[in-house]
């Protein structure tokens, strides 16, 4: 269980909010949340965003060894 205080429009006030049984299998990063003072359903925007690698560093192969 992880309960989150977030503020309620519907409330007015800061408010206990648990997720519900999500049933779009987004498991524990579903982004919607239930205000548990008035049964509201909120959704969370909380993406994480990875950033695009734009210089990916290229694996040179090495220069294998001397020969000495
Ligand atoms: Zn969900
Ligand atoms: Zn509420």
């Amino acid at each position: 269980m992880s309960d989150r205080e977030l503020y309620c429009d519907t409330c007015e006030g800061v408010q206990p909010f648990e997720m519900p049984p999500c049933a779009d299998g987004h498991g524990a990063d579903c982004p919607e949340l239930l205000c548990t003072g008035c049964g509201t359903a909120v959704l969370i925007a909380t993406f994480a965003f990875q950033p695009t690698r734009l210089t990916d560093r290229r694996r040179r192969p090495s220069a294998g060894r001397h020969a000495a």
